[in-house]
């Protein structure tokens, strides 16, 4: 008997949304994790948030979500429809549109604020994105803040055999490009269409947390059959995906080498300790973490 060289990832389960509600008023998101109780088995990655597909009516007065904060970690948007505004007191401001991807690290703290587009809002349309929040180590918890843009056209897109799909490079590396995002720690980010019956095999490295969320259509991973807003978690044993596509689907596939490190959570602060929470509390309220500037004053 021989032993494949590559052993699948073993699939650890298929998740439907654990909770859906409005992030401010103007993301509603179906969230994937934490809720389903899955915390260590999607590390370093801390929440998965789709937002959408949902149309808004034209609009003078954008939604979103104003004035909040971030420490020890980082948020990463990823735009499929709509367009958001971001501001924060780091000084970065942008917008991203589909195609677009926003990589924030909050690290020591940052106060923004995510809204639709002004342009945008006023035509109004569908709106989707997913926000991905990637946890730092401890080392790196208290680092500076930073912001990438990373535009569509920055992204490698590799098409696959025989006009089956094509994978876009957002971190990481696959079949030697790499994607723009810098991160702390390895972590490979793709967003993949396959087409009806495409079969495709990814190799992600040895002891990666993977997981592989659909956004559209149907697939099997590794046998695991999956359907839209649902979310197949692997373990970080073995490195081979195995991916075939019933109907054209849309993917975003997540792998990352585990920080291995205490999570203590509340709200959007993510840190190692409770004593670091509390004092994660206390800088926000008295300002340490910065405020935004009036836009009229800019
Ligand atoms: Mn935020």
């Amino acid at each position: 008997m021989t032993m494949d060289v590559m052993t699948k990832k073993e699939v650890l389960g298929v998740y439907q949304p654990g909770s859906a509600h409005m992030v401010g008023d103007g993301f509603p998101v179906r969230n994937l994790f934490p809720s389903n109780e899955l915390d260590r088995e999607v590390d370093p990655f801390l929440m998965l948030d789709y937002a959408g597909p949902r149309h808004f009516p034209p609009t003078e007065h954008p939604r979103g979500v104003g004035e909040h904060p971030h420490r020890g970690f980082e948020t990463v948007t990823i735009m499929y429809e709509g367009a958001v505004a971001h501001r924060d007191s780091a000084g970065n401001a942008g917008v991203i549109g589909p195609g677009d991807v926003q990589w924030m690290t909050a690290a020591s703290g940052v106060v923004h604020e995510e809204m639709h587009e002004a342009q945008w809002a006023r035509q109004g349309g569908t709106f989707r994105a997913i926000q991905l929040w990637v946890n730092l180590p401890q080392a790196h918890k208290m680092s500076a803040p930073a912001y990438q843009t990373l535009v569509n056209d920055a992204i490698p897109a590799i098409d696959l055999e025989g006009g089956s799909g094509r994978l876009r490079v957002i971190a990481g590396t696959f079949r030697g490009r790499k994607g723009p995002a810098r991160t702390c720690t390895p972590v490979e980010l793709y967003d993949l269409q396959l087409q009806a019956g495409a079969r495709f095999e990814l190799t992600l490295p040895e002891g990666h947390n993977t997981s592989v969320f659909v956004l559209e259509g149907r697939v099997s991973v590794n046998s695991a059959v999956a359907g839209e807003a649902e979310l197949v978690v692997s373990k970080g044993q073995g490195s081979l995906v195995s991916l075939e596509a019933n109907d054209h689907s849309r993917l975003l596939i997540m792998s990352g080498k585990p920080i291995n490190e205490p999570i203590a959570r509340y709200g959007p602060f993510v840190m190692n300790t409770k004593a670091e929470l509390v004092q994660a509390v206390e800088d926000y309220q008295r300002g340490r973490m910065g405020h935004l500037s009036s836009p009229d004053a800019e």
